[in-house]
């Protein structure tokens, strides 16, 4: 475990704090990413002062979370750190939040709130590390344990029963024996959760160095409270059940971490369902959009000609298609027989197709195109439906033979 270098303003904030009487310390993920030498994402803060009186210490704050003890402080460079005063969370009613949260001077009692032991831990400057929960030894067993019982805890809040997975797929942790069988147990909990919490949490587990873990969402029984369909993307029973004998390999190693290719890869089994289940997680359009696509090409044929090739990058752009080559090939390198190998190969016919169309610039989208509407209007198509109908059309035309895309050519096509 390294020592923790705590950053110039969290030593600020806190040496602040403390010089007006108040215990401050870093606390929670940031001091576990740092401890495994990783790079924490936000440094938050917990301290025994009231909001009001964090307000009154810092010149400019902005009251995040009020009700629930945080207020950002902003130092130079409108850089933000959250403050939140110690407290201890009332009883989850609803499963989803505190019905009230009470300010609490104790330390412990803060990190006795927390979900896990590695994200129990506080630190600072004068005091050094508060373990009182044994994260330190967890860590150190690279074990995620709830902090105290785990079927309390995830009856407060079912989230954390997701959270407890993501975490072990970001480092790669195993899930201690009573937590998880807590998780198998309470996993019907799970349909309090909003939809929202339950994405960012799948998402983060997908994007992680250990995305196979999203095997654990099935093998828990968590998938059949997160969507209708959720469960069924899953059951790889049909033709594609002999490859994959251990679910765990249905997200092989080395897929680039890209959200919509991490979501369409995953979803591959139910290309038909991926919209619905991705629309129901609040999922943004444009991932939805992306993943259902790439969700469905891996069951395709691979274009044969160039043609199919440009038209093929017509819908999905350059980006988005060698995303998805990339994991085709990731997944087929996983297998040895004679179907593998063809797609392989045809993997990289393809690739080198999609490279050709590249360098020679070739209009592969309706903005490429060397006509707009306006010129078909002139041409005395009238406004509508039969512009973008013509437009398509052309577009077609330049796929086939990209050097038709000039002026004269498509409007005498056009004609
Ligand atoms: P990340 O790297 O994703 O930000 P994190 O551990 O910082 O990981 P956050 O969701 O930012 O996670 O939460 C910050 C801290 O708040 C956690 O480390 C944990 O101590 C506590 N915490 C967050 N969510 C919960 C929860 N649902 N139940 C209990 N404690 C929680
Ligand atoms: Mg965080």
């Amino acid at each position: 475990m390294r020592k923790i270098e705590l950053p110039e303003n969290v030593k600020y904030i806190i040496n602040k704090l403390e010089a007006a009487g108040y215990e401050a310390y870093a606390v929670g993920g940031c001091v576990r990413d740092s401890m495994l030498g990783r790079v924490p994402e936000d440094w938050d803060i917990t301290t025994s002062a009231k909001p009001e009186e964090v307000k009154e210490i810092f010149r400019k704050t902005i009251d995040t979370g009020i009700q629930h003890g945080t207020v950002t402080v902003l130092m130079p460079g409108c850089v933000g750190y959250e403050v939140t005063t110690y407290r201890i969370d009332g009883e989850y009613l609803d499963g989803r939040h505190p019905s009230e949260v009470t300010f609490t001077p104790s330390l412990h009692e803060d990190l006795a709130r927390r979900d896990f032991t590695i994200n129990a831990m506080a630190v600072n400057d004068r005091t050094g590390v508060v373990d009182d929960f044994c994260g330190l030894s967890d860590m150190e067993a690279r074990v995620i344990r709830a902090v105290g019982d785990p079927r309390q805890r995830f009856t407060e809040d079912a989230l954390r029963m997701l959270r407890a997975l993501r975490f072990s797929a970001q480092l790669d942790f195993e899930i201690d024996k009573d937590t998880y069988e807590a998780v198998k147990e309470l996993a019907p909990n799970l349909v309090h959760v909003s939809k929202e919490r339950i994405n960012v949490e799948l998402t983060k587990l997908l994007m992680s160095d250990h995305p196979e873990v999203i095997a654990l969402v099935s093998d828990s029984g968590l998938s059949g409270y997160i969507s209708d369909h959720f469960d069924d993307a899953f059951d790889v029973s049909n033709e594609m059940a002999a490859p994959y004998p251990d679910i765990r390999q249905w997200i092989p190693k080395g897929i680039p971490n890209i959200k919509y290719l991490r979501w369409g890869t995953f979803l591959r089994a139910v290309p038909e369902e991926a919209k619905t289940i991705l629309k129901e997680l609040k999922m943004d359009n444009d991932t939805i959009h992306k993943a259902q696509i790439i969700a469905g090409l891996f069951s395709e044929d691979l274009p044969e000609s160039v043609y199919e090739v440009r038209k093929t990058l017509s819908v999905i752009g350059f980006d988005t298609y060698y995303a998805f080559l990339e994991a085709d090939a990731c997944i087929n390198r996983q297998f040895t027989g004679d179907d593998a190998m063809k797609r392989l190969e045809r993997i990289k016919v393809t690739k080198s197709h999609v490279d050709a169309v590249r360098d020679a610039g070739d209009c592969i989208s309706l903005g490429d195109l060397a006509v707009t509407g306006a010129d078909l209007m002139e041409l005395g198509i009238p406004k509508g439906p039969e512009i973008g109908m013509v437009l398509h059309k052309l577009l077609d035309e330049v796929l086939k033979v990209p050097s038709r895309n000039k002026k004269e050519v498509l409007l005498t096509l056009a004609k």
